[in-house]
């Protein structure tokens, strides 16, 4: 079913009206309406509905994460026996444009199985930019500048953020570089690239550029990758990048970016000699999309210095009837958070009784991040507990070892793997698990569960291991 016409929605009234169509906005629409029955709108500024996450963030970011792993893959099968031996790298040509066209054809589909959930769930699509009238009252301006109002008794800002990028001002010539939503735009492999910034987005698509094959420099301002990371993961995914031929340029800001016939001319404070690639990225951060939703029209509403808008445990703003979830409270910038925190809140406002105290807990929240080998973390890095614990009341167990898969490799190409558990008190309360290597990412969820319930270390090691995986190391430290 198509978006609803001004005509149908000029001065409805909702019990919940909720701006943004991403992770969170949807989730919590469909749960007030779909599991409640309570009367939604939703309005989605882009064409698309699924937000970042679906369109420009994590899922057709995974699909290339697969498809550098396929690459991986490819290169240990003359080790298994496959193909020519002195064909070790040889992998066979990769068609980066004929990935991508499936790659847009399956967000398509989820694009419109997100449309279907909607109408399955009886939530009214309003397909345009909403702003605030005042705390009950919308007004959604369609890209053709047409508009109109409604009017909503509870209104939540799902609206989420957007890639950063520096001013032509700040570094002349940046806007020769593209986001993180342009990587998803490139039509063709490019020879080189660099990717500027050290958080997971930039470790990621520097990692899938450089597995396929492209000359990647990634330049990073201080010494390390992955800075609010616990330091092993930083330290072993930072030398494996290097080992494996990233170019990873420590203490390095852009100062200046040239186009010339040939590429651009990408100048740093840490060289004189400019690194010259096809494609420049900045991954440097994000801020929320809180400029055009008339935030003015709610002159108390309470930003923090980063522009996101402030909100308490239960997702309250400091404005009676104005709710915020997802990456726009700047919390815990992740799908699952955005989704969960807006579930909780439709339980909460619209729900039976046992709901009406319900919010997400912020704490012990696993996150993976889909580096070449993947990371898994949960709960404090060691710098963290030993802030909160002191070192005294803690007992850091750590393993390194090269996973079995590998057993066939040559010792230069195999990967690293290492866990470390960060145990607390006299009855080892694991406080912190911090995991990387083959198969991280699909590790971390089961490990996670026993981490929110409280485990212990006597709990980990009460688990028979399973025989063989790498898994089995962490059941098993001493
Ligand atoms: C490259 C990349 C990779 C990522 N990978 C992962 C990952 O692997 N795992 C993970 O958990 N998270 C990942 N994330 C983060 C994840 O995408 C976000 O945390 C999540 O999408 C946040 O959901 P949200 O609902 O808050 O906002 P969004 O999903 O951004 O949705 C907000 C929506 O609001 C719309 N909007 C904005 N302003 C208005 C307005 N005024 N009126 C109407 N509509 C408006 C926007 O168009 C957008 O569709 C990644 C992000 C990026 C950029």
């Amino acid at each position: 079913m198509p978006p609803i016409t001004k005509d149908e929605a000029e001065g409805t009234e909702y019990d919940l009206f909720v701006i943004g169509g991403g992770s969170g906005g949807l989730a919590c629409a469909r749960r007030a309406s779909g599991s409640y029955g309570a009367k939604v709108g939703l309005a989605e500024g882009s064409p698309q509905l699924g937000g970042t996450c679906v369109n420009v963030g994590c899922v057709p970011k995974k699909v290339m994460w697969y498809t550098a792993d396929v690459a991986d893959n490819l290169r240990k099968a003359p080790y298994y026996g496959f193909g020519d031996e002195a064909a070790e790298v040889a992998i066979p040509k990769f068609k980066w444009n004929y990935l991508k066209k499936k790659r847009d054809a399956y967000i398509k589909r989820l694009n419109g199985i997100y449309e279907k959930n909607l109408v399955n769930d009886k939530v009214a699509y309003h397909q345009g930019w909403a702003s605030f009238v005042s705390k009950n009252e919308v007004k959604i301006t369609k890209d053709d500048g047409t508009s109109y109002n409604v009017k909503a008794k509870k209104i939540v800002v799902a609206v989420g953020g957007r890639p950063t990028i520096p001013s032509d001002d700040d570094i002349p010539g940046a806007s020769y570089g593209i986001n993180s939503d342009g990587f998803f735009e490139i039509e063709e492999q490019p020879k080189r690239v660099a990717v500027v910034g050290a958080g997971y987005i930039a470790v990621e698509l520097a990692g899938v550029f450089h597995t396929l094959g492209t000359e990647t420099h990634l330049m990073i301002r201080h010494d390390k990758v992955l800075r609010t990371f616990d330091p092993m993961l930083q330290d072993v995914l930072g030398d494996y990048m290097e080992k494996t031929g990233v170019n990873i340029h420590k203490n390095t800001n852009v100062k200046k970016v040239e186009k010339t016939e040939t590429g651009l001319k990408v100048y740093t404070d840490s060289s004189d000699e400019p690194v010259e690639v096809d494609v420049l990225l900045w991954a440097i951060g994000r801020h929320a999309n809180t400029e055009k939703l008339g935030l003015e029209n709610l002159p108390n509403i309470e930003l923090d210095k980063q522009g996101d808008i402030v909100a308490d445990e239960y997702q309250n703003s400091n404005v009676e009837g104005v709710y915020v979830i997802g990456d726009v409270a700047g919390k815990v910038l992740l799908t699952p958070v955005a989704i969960a925190a807006g579930r909780r809140l439709s339980n909460r406002l619209f729900g039976p009784e046992k709901f009406k105290d319900d919010k997400l807990s912020y704490e012990n929240v696993p996150s993976v991040v889909f580096s070449h080998p993947t990371i898994g973390s949960i709960g404090m890095t060691q710098p963290e507990a030993e802030e909160k614990f002191g070192k005294d009341d803690l007992k850091i167990y750590n393993t390194s070892f090269k996973a079995m898969s590998f057993a066939m490799l040559e010792e230069k190409d195999k990967q690293p793997t290492s866990y470390k558990l960060i145990c607390q008190g006299e009855n080892q309360k694991v406080v912190g698990l911090h995991i990387i290597g083959e198969g991280s990412d699909e590790m971390l969820q089961g490990f996670g569960v026993a981490i929110k319930m409280g485990a212990t270390k006597d709990d980990f090691d009460s688990c028979v291991a399973i025989h063989p995986t790498s898994a089995e190391e962490l059941v098993t430290l001493r």
